[in-house]
């Protein structure tokens, strides 16, 4: 059975006492052909080219995932992000900073991101005589929804690129909350995505990172009841500032608006 926790337990109370259960979370199924297909392409060319499939995962990932900076303070290392590099160094009021590149990883992609990252690949393949996919075979792929066996609800709570492209430039690159300016990146929803909260500027802003002191994203998250209270008031209220016809209503995923 799906269910949410008091689902199931209400459920479990009914069951024979001497049986045993496993519990899992509920993971939505991504659009398996478009990810098989990746995957498998993505061995042969690893064989071929004798590196590593991780290893050329990321450097695809590199070259056809959208990416961010963020800076990280010179003397912190940089945690919990899978697909990064230092690129640069670079000082600012007098602290030094290195500046990362962030890869968005495969499963966070949007359908058209991913195709994106598929195409790419195949062009890789095609170099090396691996054969891939007709240009019309691919376009059937990705059309079908992408990673899209995903539900819709699931698709318009993603936060795109240029949505986060927006954010940050909105939001001047700081922390809607602390104001911070490094270690931020625009991918907080106000409403959560488990309430339906949409991948839209108006649902989305800047917090700052695990990687700074206050924290703020993981706070929202995963704080105590008052400082999620306090942080949200705070998006709250900027948000307001921003867009003068703002209502919570309208970030909500509603089925009747496909
Ligand atoms: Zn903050």
């Amino acid at each position: 059975m799906i269910g949410n926790a008091k689902k199931i337990i209400d459920w479990l109370y009914d069951q024979d006492k001497t049986k045993e259960f496993e519990i899992k979370e509920y993971k939505e199924k991504r659009n398996k052909d478009q990810n098989a297909k990746y995957w498998k392409l993505l061995s042969q060319l690893s064989l071929k080219l004798r590196i590593g499939v991780e290893d050329l995962h990321f450097q695809m990932l590199r070259f056809y995932s959208p990416r961010y900076e963020i800076l990280v303070p010179a003397d912190k290392e940089i945690r919990g992000i899978d697909y990064c590099e230092k690129k640069s160094k670079i000082t600012k009021n007098g602290n030094e900073f290195n500046v990362y590149h962030v890869y968005t990883p495969s499963h966070e992609l949007t359908t058209n991101e991913f195709s994106i990252l598929l195409e790419g690949l195949c062009e890789e393949c095609k170099k090396q005589g691996i054969e891939t996919l007709s240009p019309d075979e691919l376009r059937e792929l990705n059309s079908k929804g992408g990673i899209g066996m995903k539900t819709k609800r699931s698709k318009a709570t993603d936060i795109s690129m240029s949505v986060k492209k927006k954010v940050f430039e909105r939001d001047g690159g700081r922390c809607v909350v602390c104001g911070n300016d490094y270690n931020v990146m625009p991918n907080a929803h106000y409403i959560p995505r488990s309430k339906g909260g949409l991948g839209i500027e108006q649902n989305i802003v800047t917090l700052c990172t695990e990687l700074t002191e206050n924290q703020c994203h993981r706070k929202y998250d995963f704080g105590t009841a008052n400082e999620r209270k306090i942080i949200g008031e705070k998006i709250k209220e900027h948000l307001k500032r921003k867009y003068p016809d703002w209502n919570e209503e309208d970030l909500v995923y509603k089925k009747w608006s496909d």
